[in-house]
């Protein structure tokens, strides 16, 4: 809170997790291990992976000339590390307007044949749930509906949302393409996590972006307040109710 009331409002909302099929992790596995069973060495490669993202984010400013940012390190229930992060960018190289930030997050399914390595990370690790209708057993289920609002309306152009985020574009002229991880299930840009392309291809496998834009929206202080990773797991309905210094987890 410190650091939004002398930069101002943070810029972008970064998600980085640990995907526990990276190769650094399986090499090391003894037989019979899962990674679950190695936290020393599941902290230790996401750590290594965090500190080489940082190094481009903040200090080589691939997104933008960093001005101030804070993150916190989370744990799952099982173990897996993530981390939020919030970014605070120069004066001039704030994202104004809806259509400067769709070169910086994307909610699409990008096209095999023009972009096959960003078609085939989004596909395997970009594709929210899917729930709803199409498995209304996935653990974002509440009362009947996905906590985090999938699957998203199609839109033709990014727009200022209600919220602290825009309403990014997702159109309706993309054919669904099969779901890795369950082939019968076919997925549209309804499903697609909100994702920047060359962090996405950069290294860690799962990277979320964001923007935030809305000076008045609490979410912050949510992500501050945020033990236990409350915020992953119920992140538009919960209210906030502890005091800034339980902030860690
Ligand atoms: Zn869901």
């Amino acid at each position: 809170m410190a650091l939004v009331q002398k930069y101002g409002r943070p810029d972008l909302f970064i998600t980085v997790t640990c995907n526990p099929n990276w190769e650094e992790l399986r090499n090391e596995l003894l037989p019979g291990q899962t990674p679950q069973d190695r936290p020393d060495l599941v902290t230790r490669v996401f750590h290594a992976k965090f500190e080489q993202l940082k190094e481009d984010i903040i200090n080589k400013g691939v997104l933008g000339k960093v001005d101030a940012h804070a993150f916190v390190v989370e744990f799952q229930k099982q173990g897996l590390p993530h981390v939020h992060m919030l970014i605070m960018l120069e004066e001039n190289d704030k994202l104004n307007n809806a259509d400067e930030y769709d070169p910086i997050v994307r909610a699409e399914i990008p096209y095999e044949d023009e972009e096959p390595q960003l078609y085939d990370a989004v596909c395997t690790h970009m594709i929210h749930g899917p729930c709803g209708t199409l498995n209304s057993r996935q653990s974002c289920m509440k009362n009947g509906s996905c906590n985090k609002g999938y699957p998203k309306p199609f839109a033709n152009f990014t727009v200022q949302g209600n919220n602290a985020y825009p309403v990014y574009r997702r159109r309706a002229s993309r054919l669904p393409v099969p779901l890795r991880r369950r082939g019968d299930l076919m997925v549209d840009n309804n499903w697609v996590v909100p994702y920047n392309p060359w962090l996405l291809l950069r290294g860690p496998d799962i990277v979320a972006l964001e923007l935030q834009s809305n000076p008045e929206f609490d979410e912050i202080r949510q992500f501050v307040d945020a033990s236990y990773c409350q915020w992953c797991m119920d992140k538009h309905r919960r209210k906030v109710s502890k005091p800034l210094s339980t902030s860690r987890s």
